[in-house]
């Protein structure tokens, strides 16, 4: 029986590898450095389409916190010789340099939702990947709301589903690894949250930083 689908470049699991082009290509991680913005180009002149899978290659990663910060005086705490390090001075996710055709948001990605992805983009159909937040997750599964219930402060509200609400289950305020949601209300979370300035900077800079929903938001504490 012939399969209707191909790995054609997967160097984790084969070194056999296709050449392009390619119906569907995949691409997790950042760009970070001059050889990764170059690839990105070639990966996607070869891909007629091109889908970024994971907080690195869609928001820049939890490297993106450099992007607010010097990368030169990370580079000379982090490493005995810097010299040796070719960088950017910036993490940004695949989008910023080339077109992308979906964004599968998650640190890490929910498996269904990569499996609905590749098999709408090989038959031709949108995704039915809903962008709503992780609060309607916790509804659905019946958690009672660790925000309301307890005071533990929630990135619920203006986080993308994909998790069914992990954290909340297990009596743990949601700290944004699926990224922001379509429109998240940022502003009237903080004012809900209870926490302080510099809480909410830390709150909005983990795997998501970069997203620009959430970089806003901690700009707009920094400056505070
Ligand atoms: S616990 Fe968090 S994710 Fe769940 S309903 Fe409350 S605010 Fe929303
Ligand atoms: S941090 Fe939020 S989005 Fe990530 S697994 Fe926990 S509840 Fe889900």
């Amino acid at each position: 029986m012939s399969s209707c689908l191909e790995i054609a470049y997967f160097l984790e699991a084969s070194s056999a590898t296709v050449a392009g082009p390619y119906d569907v290509s995949l691409v997790e991680g950042s760009i970070t450095t001059i050889h990764d913005a170059e690839r990105i180009r070639a990966v996607r002149e070869s891909s007629r389409t091109l889908i970024t899978i994971g907080a690195c290659a869609t928001a820049g990663g939890i490297q993106a916190l450099r992007n607010f910060a010097d990368v030169e005086e990370f580079t000379r705490i982090v490493y005995a010789d810097p010299d040796y390090i070719s960088t950017l001075a910036t993490s940004t996710p695949i989008s910023a340099h080339v077109n992308v055709d979906f964004e599968l948001n998650g640190c890490p990605i929910n498996k269904r939702q990569l499996l609905e992805v590749i098999s709408a983009y090989l038959n031709r159909r949108r995704p039915r990947v809903r962008a709503h937040s992780v609060c309607v997750e916790c509804k659905r599964r019946g958690t009672v709301c660790v925000m309301v219930a307890q005071g533990t402060a929630c990135l619920g509200p203006v986080t993308h589903a994909g998790c069914g609400a992990i954290c909340p289950a297990y009596n743990r305020g949601c700290y944004g690894c699926y990224g922001p949601k379509e429109t998240p209300n940022t502003a009237s979370l903080d004012a809900w949250s209870g926490l302080g300035e510099h809480d909410l900077v830390r709150m909005y800079r983990t795997f998501n930083a970069g997203a620009e929903p959430f970089k806003q938001a901690s700009e707009a504490h920094e400056r505070s």
